[in-house]
């Protein structure tokens, strides 16, 4: 824990932390020391985690990177981070994100960017860690913390570990409590582990997963021993490779770090098997229909009375609308005018009602292509890590990033992307697999083979 305190407090260039706790962190450790000599602890005794800044901490500031919470500390903890704690884990401090998670570079949140550890080759530029776990995936990448906690509403947790060589987990839908987690889009929204390697997130996902009374989409099911997953290896799995994917102007380095994928699956006894997800091309526009909408509704809570910064007007209205036009970035403006927008009356037919019909259609494209495969293999995201500014002007652009992790969020699927090869540049490339609901456990057997 020491260690980690020093190496936070020497590596604040990177924009990591936005609420270091030093003095927490060593009580906890020295707690976690004395369990340890009396022969006690938990799963997670002594190991010292970076939390992402969307989880509510008791007592220490939480702002999911949003001006408009100001100060806001609550006076709660969440269940996934009670869950850790209750396991033995170490708390360094909180970590930066895109505002309320709405981003895919880190480049949205109120404290800045968070700048990703590695480099391109010959080129000294900054680059994003991808987002909106961009502090996660950076903390975990530059050893400033042994794992930390992340959030994936369409690739949050996928496409920064993609974009740092870690490895990260979004579980089945429900599988994860989001009590006390700033809501982003609820139906999207799930917990999970970023980590350096497929054992450690196996080991932390388990800590984190329950049942939860406090959130009525908790699922009552048991956590499974996924740690054990890791090393089964895939003989005999059938991986689909859904031609989907395959877009067009896909780059020739994604293409070999797929073909690369498939045959190191192929060569430890996988049967490899072509399967077609044929909505996939919707999937991208419906996610950026619904995400907004439920954002808009979720984030109509931050109203300048209840929680964080207030700018007072004359009256009530005014009141509201100088604290929502001053407490929200630019990003997640344009969420919510989008979200209020496809949810009028008028327009909810022809956008909202629409694209939740496509959601259904994708969740049953994958329902039918797991009749002939027990998990896919697909790139985590069609480029490697960009530099600042590079995609931050054109927000279409931004959003095609999260093209091939979307669509596990919309069906509720785990998925989990882990380091698989170097770009041309140098920098790391992830494969995404994903499994069937509840199947983490093939997740975990893919990614630990893939390793
Ligand atoms: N990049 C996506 C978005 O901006 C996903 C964000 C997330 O998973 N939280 O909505």
């Amino acid at each position: 824990t020491q260690q980690f305190v020093d190496a936070i407090e020497g590596a604040r260039t990177l924009n990591a932390y936005v609420v270091e706790t030093p003095e927490k962190a060593l009580a906890m450790a020295d707690a976690s020391d004395a369990k340890l000599a009396k022969g006690e602890g938990g799963k997670l005794e002594g190991a010292p985690l970076g939390i992402k800044d969307l989880y509510c901490t008791k007592g220490v500031r939480t702002t999911a990177c949003s001006s408009i919470l100001g100060e806001f500390t609550p006076t709660y903890e969440s269940t996934v981070t009670q869950n850790l704690w209750d396991e033995g884990a170490v708390m360094l401090g909180k970590l930066n994100m895109d505002e309320f998670a709405m981003g895919s570079s880190n480049e949205t949140s109120r404290f800045g960017p968070v700048v990703n550890p590695w480099r391109r080759k010959g080129d000294n530029r900054d680059l994003t860690p991808g987002g909106s776990s961009g502090g996660s995936a950076a903390a975990v990448a530059g050893d400033l913390c042994l794992a930390a906690t992340a959030s994936d509403t369409g690739g949050s947790i996928r496409q920064p570990a993609a974009f740092t060589g870690t490895v990260g987990i979004k579980p089945t839908y429900g599988r994860a409590s989001r009590y006390g987690m700033v809501a982003f889009a609820s139906s999207l929204d799930q917990a999970g582990p970023i980590s350096k390697t497929v054992e450690d997130s196996a080991i932390l996902l388990e800590a984190m997963c329950s049942h939860d009374m406090k959130d009525s989409t908790s699922l009552n099911v048991e956590t499974p021993d996924w740690r054990s997953d890791v090393s089964k290896g895939v003989k005999g799995m059938r991986i689909g490779i859904p031609k989907e994917y395959r877009m067009d102007g896909m780059s020739a380095e994604i293409d070999k770090l797929w073909e690369q994928g498939i045959e190191w699956l192929k060569v430890a006894g996988a049967e490899i098997v072509d399967i077609s997800l044929p909505h996939t091309k919707y999937a991208l526009p419906a996610y950026y229909i619904v995400a907004p909408a439920e954002a808009s509704s979720n984030l109509a809570r931050y109203d300048g009375m209840r929680y964080g910064a207030r700018v007072d007007g004359d009256n009530l209205t005014a009141t509201y609308e100088g604290t929502r036009a001053g407490g929200f970035g630019a990003e997640v403006q344009r969420r919510l005018m989008i979200g209020t927008y496809v949810l009028s009356s008028g327009y909810y037919d022809a956008y909202y009602l629409r694209a939740q019909k496509v959601r259904t259609k994708i969740l049953n494209d994958f329902v039918d292509a797991f009749d002939s495969c027990d998990a896919i293999l697909t790139p985590t995201c069609p480029s490697p890590a960009f530099a600042f500014g590079e995609k931050s002007g054109d927000p279409v652009e931004m959003y095609l990033n999260d093209v091939f992790t979307v669509t596990a969020n919309l069906a509720g699927l785990p998925g989990i992307s882990v380091p698989a090869g170097l770009s041309d540049s140098g920098l790391p490339l992830g494969l995404q697999v994903i499994g069937k609901a509840l199947d983490e456990a093939a997740c975990f057997r893919v990614g630990g083979e893939l390793e």
